[in-house]
């Protein structure tokens, strides 16, 4: 899973909103860019691991709820705190400048 392949597109060749693109988070660049990572990311979500197709013990996935990309993982079992329901760059997007999509209200 880890291992990268040939064909794998490397940093340099990701489209420029593509979260591993850029450094740091996208309100790095102010809330123009921020937006239009998150209408990228809303595009171009990733395809979402169905942890009940996951073996036992396995660590559960959970995505944000207004980009649909990975918000966070919690060891199977996890009980002490709930999993992030907005991804890093969304989360720092609301607390920036407030979320364009009423979803993340
Ligand atoms: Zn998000």
């Amino acid at each position: 899973m880890n291992k990268k392949l040939a064909s794998e597109p490397t940093a340099t060749m990701l489209p420029k909103m593509h979260p591993e693109a850029y450094p740091g988070l996208a309100t790095d660049y102010g809330k123009e860019f921020a937006v239009e990572a998150l209408k990228w990311r809303q595009a171009n979500q990733p395809k979402q691991i169905n942890n009940a197709d996951l073996y036992a013990g396995s660590p559960m996935y959970y995505y944000c709820r207004v980009c649909g990309w990975l918000s966070d993982t919690k060891p199977e079992g996890w009980f002490l705190n709930p999993p992030a329901k907005l991804c890093r760059e969304c989360s720092a997007l609301k607390e920036e400048y407030g979320l364009p999509t009423p979803e993340g209200t």
